[in-house]
Order: C-alpha cells, then structure tokens, then sequence
C-alpha cells in the first residue's frame, strides 16, 4: 500500500506536519499556494507563550502543552526563539486585582514545573518607573514574568528546511484547487497538475471552512476569523516586553522590544473582508495607539508608527466575543483525511504529533519519528 502524504498549506502547522512526517519516514508533498509561512505564520505577535491569559478561561490543558512546547524551542532553536522578561503594571483602574493576577503567575509558574524559564516577581510602582517610560499616576506597581519571542518567519522557513533535508518535498506557488476520492485515495488537483495520494492532511489554517466548502465536504468545526492587528514603532520603549491590560474592554495588549523598534498589539475584531488581503483598518490603528499613550509617558501619534500588519486567528467556535474564544486545536481523522482546526504557533509540535500519530492509526502501525533537529537557520 501506497503511504505517500499531501499536506495542503505551507504556515507553521503545515511545514511543521510535513517535517514530523517526513522524519517518521512518510513520502510527503506540501502545497503552499503562496511562500510558505508568509500569512498568518508572519503576523503574529512574536510570542512562544504558554499564553498566561488563557487560564482566566481555565485552559489548563493548552497552556501546560505550550509551556512544554516553549522548553524545547529555547533550548533547541536558541537562534529563533529566547526567553523574554514581561512587566505587567498595575494601575489602579485596571480591570483585574493584584491577587488575581498574583493568582494566575502561582499558577503559570506551577504548569511550567521544572521547564519554568524562571519565576515571576512584584515590583514597587518606582522599580516599575526606572524600568518602563510609564505613566506614573495611579501606578500600584505590579509584576514581572517570563516567556519567550520567536522571529515567526524565520521559523517556519527553517521548518521548511528541515523538512526538506529530511525527505519532504516542498511545492511552493502551488495552490490546491480541489481535491476528489478516488477510490482509495484522493487526487489533488493543483494550478498545473493532478496527482494521487493515499491520505490529505488539511492545514489550510483560516481558508480551511472555505477549502471543504469548495470540495463538498462537511467540516466537524465552526472555525471563527478574528482578525488582530499590530503596529511598529521606530523607537525601542524598554528593553522588556510589557503586557497591559485595556480599560473598557478589559483586553490585554502587548508592547514588546522587536528589531531597535517596538512592536505593539493586539486587536480582536471578526474578519469579513477576503482572506487575501488582510490589512489593518484605521479604527484599530487608532485604537493601538490610543491604548499605547494611556500607559506610556511620551505619547505617539500615527507619524511615530513605522508600519503595521495584520492576521486571521482561525479560531475554534462561534464568535459572539472574540476575545472569549479558546485557542485551543482539534485535529479530526476521517479515514484518509486529517483537517486540522486551529493551532497556535507555539504548539505547533505537540499539534504535528498528534497529526501524524492520525496518520499512523490510518497506516495500522505506529511509526518512530528520527529525532528533530533543526537545518540552519534561513
Ligand atoms: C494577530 C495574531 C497574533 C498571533 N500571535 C501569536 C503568538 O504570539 N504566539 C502564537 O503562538 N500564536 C500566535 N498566533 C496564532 C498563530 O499565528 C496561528 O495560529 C498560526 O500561525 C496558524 O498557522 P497555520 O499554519 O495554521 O496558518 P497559516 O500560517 O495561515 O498557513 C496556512 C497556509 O495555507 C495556505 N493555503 C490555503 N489554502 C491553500 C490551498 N488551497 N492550496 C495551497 N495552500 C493553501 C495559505 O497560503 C497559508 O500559507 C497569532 C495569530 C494572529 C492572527
């Protein structure tokens, strides 16, 4: 029997699908319509978190997964991803207590167990102040914590390599324009070819509802676009990241060190514009640089921003509050096809795990994956 392996999608969880594939000795093609990792796999906030606000929504299972998934990025792509210290102020008309978030850093520190980068600790509002170019008035002080920043492109283009390196062949401009069962396997039709696989794996990320709609396949998962947006600053504000925490919508942004400048976001807001061109809108520029100058001393204005960029979270449920919605995956097997919902970057190995362990079960026999090592750094 055949075992040769389409995987449709070159983003993070495709390229890193096909590279565990290829390393548990599958024949893997990957199809990128574009170049791989250039959607929403290079417009993320930069992060490698356990994501420290998904246990107000008491995802313990996502956030113990990412926190082991981080581990072994920093010690095995020391190039790509390091660890980075946030500061997390406290104001006094922020939406969440001290205890509360003193609560959720015991916690964080607890899931990462021995993995932890280091524990998090209090600040005094004056520590605070000789660290960060932060408003002073109504300054409680607050905390600090770690996690971890990842040059997004670059990782997904050295999964690439590696993939490639161990076997994997990588067609790039190659847009899947339908797939069809025929008999026990699937042609995939491509722009300029047809060719026959034993088993899809569907990593289209937010095209996916549009992807089995086209091919009259019913899809197990309502998946949400929420789009976020990011804006640059040219000037560094701190050699630390700062988390905040939006007053109104009780959202939280970031501000983060990123190449001498400062990159700030994020937004929240469901996407119904086509998923080719994802851009920012003007509302939600306004919105960064309003909440930008609410904390930090030296106001910006829309001069000071160098540039900005926008992706699509597909996200797993219906989005009456984006914000609200989890980030976790789920990766469905229907006999030869693997459709794969969700997926941060972070987690992008557990979730290539889980995918070829589907394929495996569709094979009948567990396969050894050779152990990852990363091809140099693109
Ligand atoms: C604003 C924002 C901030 C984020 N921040 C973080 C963060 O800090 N940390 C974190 O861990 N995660 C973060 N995420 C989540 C993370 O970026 C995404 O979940 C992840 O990148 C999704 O990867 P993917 O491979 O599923 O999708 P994508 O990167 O979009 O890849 C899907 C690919 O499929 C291709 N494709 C689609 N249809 C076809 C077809 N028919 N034929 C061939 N190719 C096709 C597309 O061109 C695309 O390249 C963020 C997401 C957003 C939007």
């Amino acid at each position: 029997m055949s075992t040769n392996v389409a995987v449709i999608g070159g983003g993070i969880n495709g390229a890193g699908i096909a590279w565990e594939l290829a390393r548990r000795g599958y024949e893997v093609t990957l199809f990128e319509k574009g170049r791989c990792g250039e959607q929403t796999s290079s417009r993320t906030t930069k992060m490698i978190h356990g994501g420290l606000r998904y246990l107000e929504h008491l995802h313990f299972g996502l956030v113990r997964e990412s926190l082991r998934d981080r581990a072994w990025l920093i010690e095995h792509a020391p190039q790509l991803v390091h660890p980075m210290e946030i500061l997390l102020p406290i104001y006094e008309d922020s939406p969440r207590r001290k205890t509360t978030i003193r609560t959720g850093l015991v916690l964080y520190d607890l899931l990462a167990g021995r993995q932890n980068i280091a524990r998090h600790r209090s600040w005094s509002a004056a520590e605070m102040l000789e660290t960060a170019p932060l408003v002073p008035a109504g300054l409680r002080g607050g905390f600090s914590y770690w996690d971890a920043q990842v040059d997004d492109y670059r990782l997904v283009r050295t999964v690439v390599s590696s993939a490639i390196r161990d076997g994997a062949t990588v067609r790039e401009n190659t847009e899947v324009t339908s797939i069809r069962r025929d008999g026990d396997s699937w042609l995939v039709r491509t722009v300029s070819d047809e060719n026959r696989f034993a088993l899809v794996v569907n990593a289209a990320g937010p095209w996916m509802t549009q992807f089995l709609a086209q091919n009259s396949i019913r899809a197990s998962y309502v998946l949400s676009l929420v789009r976020g947006s990011h804006i640059i600053l040219r000037r560094p504000v701190s050699e630390k990241g700062l988390l905040l925490q939006s007053i109104g919508d009780r959202r939280v942004f970031f501000a983060l060190p990123w190449k001498g400048g400062t990159l700030v976001g994020t937004t929240e807001v469901v996407h119904r514009e086509p998923l080719d061109a994802v851009r920012p809108s003007d509302e939600e520029i306004e919105y960064l640089v309003a909440r930008f100058n609410r904390y930090f001393a030296n106001p910006i204005t829309r001069s000071d921003v160098a540039g900005s960029f926008a992706g699509v979270r597909p996200l797993v449920g219906r989005a009456t509050n984006p914000g609200a919605i989890g980030r976790d995956y789920r990766v469905v097997r229907k006999g030869n096809l693997v459709n794969v919902f969700g997926g941060k970057m972070t987690t992008f190995l557990s979730l290539s795990r889980k995918v070829a362990m589907r394929v495996d079960n569709y094979f009948g026999a567990p396969r050894v994956a050779r152990e990852p090592v990363f091809d140099v750094v693109k």
